[in-house]
């Protein structure tokens, strides 16, 4: 079984912590640089590669700053996103805006921030061009319907998933948005997410690179880029086998020159709106055992609770744990790792085999960068965590300090209520 080895030692936790109380999510700058350089690598053959970063999988300015740096966009959803996003200086076509349900203000905004507009659905046309007409380039997103399978096994659902055109629309979206003066056309999917298999990118590859053909031959129009969009996954388990960048490039290389290159369309450029893949490993939450109790179960109680992790809870996901400080100590008790919420299913973790907890111990809930702190909640007036990036160097800097009960209440503001 492979080791989940943390990034911070007990000695580091206690020195955040005497700063800012635990709980906290922390995030290795080394470790983002280090992924967003990697998948750069992995598709340095393709001349027009970008990431997006989905904002959506977190959503701090200093963490952006970062991705910037390495060269990476934004994939927004939202206006608050995209003016999240504008404040770290993106802009132009460093701007993904793939949102759906939209309204005509978002489609303004994010065009208005030069960024390409990803249409989930044909009857947006008409929106976009009310909301500030049909820009130069655009991009359509694409649900096959069915089933998607790789090898012998179902991934996902695309039928019963509310994203995307079926394909006459799609053919439809482009003829309608040509005729309207559209220049530069894109084509986008996500059909599974936290994929473990190197074979899902170039597998959506091949299918979104064979429409851009069928699209060519069929109407003359010419698909400039296309975007895989996220779903690379992450090991949550230790036993689980990660995914492996360069080989996932290679094989997105290998159906480009079989499809793309010889029907003409070898020009096209690859995008990619990764949130897990870029940010999941490289964050953890650090939380304190406040209480222990002994009834049919053993339990450990913690400072944390599902507000500043709801995967464990909302998907029943696995986040491997580490007991700071007993790293190599054996995994003899069986523990449930729960926080405090008045909702049976606020658990870290269930009949985990774990080393001896002991109030005071600090534990490192493994991969929460990505979806972690940003699907954060209020429910029992629990409030959000800080966030804090540790430097290259072993320093660290608080990137959001936590909720206090003053912005719990602030939304009160117009009341004659006082919150003391
Ligand atoms: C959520 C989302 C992503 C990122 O998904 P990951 O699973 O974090 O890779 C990318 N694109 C769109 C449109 C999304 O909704």
């Amino acid at each position: 079984m492979a080791e989940k080895i943390p990034f911070i030692t007990r000695e580091k936790a206690e020195e955040i912590a005497a700063v800012i109380p635990t709980p906290f999510h922390i995030y290795t700058e080394e470790g983002i640089r280090k992924t967003a350089r990697a998948l750069k690598e992995a598709f340095a053959w393709n001349r027009g590669f970008r990431e997006y970063f989905a904002v959506k999988a977190t959503p701090n300015p200093y963490i952006l700053n970062i991705l910037k740096e390495e060269g990476c966009g934004v994939d927004c959803s939202s206006v608050t996103e995209l003016v999240l996003s504008r404040a770290c200086g993106f802009a132009g076509k460093e701007v993904m805006f793939s949102s759906n349900e939209t309204e005509p203000g978002e489609f303004a905004m994010a065009n208005e921030m030069g960024g390409i507009i990803n249409l989930d659905d044909i009857t947006l046309i008409d929106t976009l061009e009310q909301a500030c007409g049909i820009p130069d380039t655009v991009c359509c997103r694409f649900n096959p319907g069915g089933e998607f399978v790789l090898g012998n096994a179902i991934m996902d659902h695309p039928k019963d998933a509310k994203y995307g055109m079926t394909r006459p629309q799609l053919f439809e979206a482009y003829r309608i948005l040509r005729d309207k003066g559209a220049k530069h056309f894109g084509i986008h999917a996500f059909l599974a997410s936290n994929t473990l298999s190197n074979a899902y990118y170039p597998h959506l590859a091949e299918i979104l690179f064979t429409l851009a053909v069928d699209l060519l031959k069929e109407t003359g129009i010419r698909i400039d880029f296309i975007n895989l969009s996220g779903g690379v996954g992450v090991a949550y388990r230790p036993d689980e086998p990660e995914n492996d960048i360069g080989e996932i490039g290679r094989g997105v290389q290998a159906a480009y020159e079989s499809i793309l290159v010889p029907a003409g369309l070898g020009h096209a450029a690859i995008l990619t709106e990764l949130g897990r893949y870029m940010l999941a490993s490289n964050g953890a939450l650090v939380t304190k055992a406040i209480h222990e109790k002994h009834t049919y179960k053993e339990y450990i109680g913690v400072d944390a609770c599902a507000c500043n992790l709801m995967r464990p809870a909302m998907y029943g996901a696995y986040h491997h744990i580490t007991v700071l400080g007993r790293e190599q100590a054996a995994c003899d008790h069986m523990y449930d790792v729960v926080g405090s919420l008045c909702e049976n299913n606020d658990k870290f973790a269930i009949d985990r085999m774990l080393p001896e907890i002991r109030r005071g111990d600090y534990l490192y809930i493994h991969d929460t960068g990505a979806h972690g702190f940003s699907m954060g909640y209020n429910y029992n007036g629990k409030l959000r965590s800080a966030e804090v990036l540790l430097h290259p160097d072993g320093t660290w800097q608080m990137i959001r300090r936590a909720e206090t009960m003053a912005d719990y209440f602030a939304t009160f503001d117009f009341s004659d209520f006082h919150f003391e």
